[in-house]
């Protein structure tokens, strides 16, 4: 059923994210950063790259953090260090971003699909333990849209079983997990490694890629970084201990993060904010739910992702948003096991049923630091209107 657009004027342009806007306010900064660059000449491996993984490293409560070239290498170093055999299983959710099941199958193992929890999204441990065999090596979990994963849940799965645990924080860079007993621990600290993308569009965005491995060990940090640089030892200049890759975070990258990453808590708090308005705007309205909060974890809000009752009423939200000037996205609209490239893996559709009702029925709203009140209620509104006038 078409739908008119609400009688509302459209505020400012609303964008799904903003980086013009973010940069403008910065820019001196950035400016600064850049000349720096210029002057010094050190294109590579220059010491804004320490600096900057020092910085993360205490907004990341101490974790040690190497950098990288972009997450998908995050998380292809981070599976390369547990020096795994082809054919070993690695459990990653259906419901992801490709990455973290490609960076399992480039190295030659099987990733092993599991359920995700259809109220956060989220692996769902119990889907993760049925999906335990002889050769399960280790858990990707994912934080997606900016909420953790239960790490406590999966944290106590791994030990049991002597799996690694691996944390995908490329949509969660600043969240946080606490445990049963109060203590609280940075999204990507928990496992054995944590992995994050510095791809633009992210809550902590280089002007190009980048990436960066989390770890809680000295010995698990040398290793990783040893990997990314051709798996030469620091400080060994043409000794390869290992086969690695060539990874590494331009100084240019590292510099304009190191600006950025002082306005990421001011940034964070700024999504929060928007989630909050959104929250109290669509929380009551029939056959939409808001984004369900996991306990135990903050959330950082990468993404604002409703779900609808229908794949016809999400589709029709999309359109209808369109219609009224605002974009929306389907992350993500084909799971794993769909994919032409993950045929082989021999999954059928049907087997994953949470995962690719999700793909159906989801749909994530504009958020980003600079979207004002006004902004957002503009989007409620239209969202709101839609619902009202084609029925749940
Ligand atoms: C963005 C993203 C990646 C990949 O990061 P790149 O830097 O683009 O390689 C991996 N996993 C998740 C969940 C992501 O959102």
């Amino acid at each position: 059923m078409p739908v008119s657009a609400p009688r509302l004027v459209s505020p400012a342009p609303i964008r799904l994210l903003d980086l013009p806007a973010q940069h403008a306010a910065i820019q001196p900064e950035l400016d600064a950063a850049l000349q720096r660059v210029l002057r010094e000449g050190a294109f590579i491996q220059g010491p804004d790259v320490q600096h900057f993984a020092a910085e993360l490293s205490q907004y990341l409560d101490g974790a040690h953090v190497v950098p990288c070239a972009n997450g998908t290498d995050a998380l292809q170093l981070a599976l390369m260090a547990l020096e795994l055999q082809p054919g070993d299983e690695v459990i990653v959710p259906a419901f992801t971003y490709v990455a973290t099941a490609e960076a399992a199958a480039i190295l030659g193992l099987r990733p092993v699909l599991a359920e995700v929890d259809p109220l956060t999204f989220n692996l769902d441990p119990a889907a993760a333990e049925a999906a335990i065999g002889p050769r399960t090596r280790a858990i990707m979990a994912v934080h997606l849209y900016g909420q953790c994963a239960d790490l406590t849940a999966l944290r106590a799965l791994a030990r049991q079983h002597g799996l690694a645990l691996i944390e995908d924080t490329a949509q969660a860079i600043g969240a946080t997990w606490q445990f049963p007993d109060g203590s609280t621990q940075p999204a990507g600290t928990v496992g054995e490694v944590g992995t994050t993308s510095f791809f633009p569009s992210k809550n902590l965005g280089a002007l190009g890629d980048g990436g960066a491995l989390f770890t809680r060990s000295e010995a698990h940090a040398a290793q990783l970084q040893e990997l990314a640089n051709h798996g030469q030892p620091r400080g060994r200049k043409y000794l390869h201990q290992r086969i690695g890759l060539n990874s590494r975070l331009d100084t240019l990258q590292a510099a304009l993060l190191r600006v950025k990453l002082r306005h990421l808590p001011a940034w964070t708090a700024a999504r929060q904010q928007v989630a909050a308005r959104y929250d109290a705007a669509l929380a009551s309205v029939p056959g939409l739910r808001v984004p369900a909060r996991q306990t135990g974890s903050t959330h950082v809000f990468h993404q604002y992702t409703v779900t609808l009752a229908s794949p016809a009423r999400r589709d029709g939200l999309q359109e209808h948003l369109k219609q009224c000037g605002v974009p929306s996205v389907v992350y993500y609209p084909v799971p794993v096991h769909r994919q032409p490239a993950y045929q082989y893996l021999g999954y059928r559709e049907g087997q994953f049923p949470r995962s690719e009702a999700l793909c159906r029925t989801v749909l994530s709203l504009p958020i980003h630091p600079q979207l004002t009140a006004e902004q957002v209620d503009y989007v409620a509104a239209a969202v709101r209107a839609y619902l009202d006038q084609a029925g749940q």
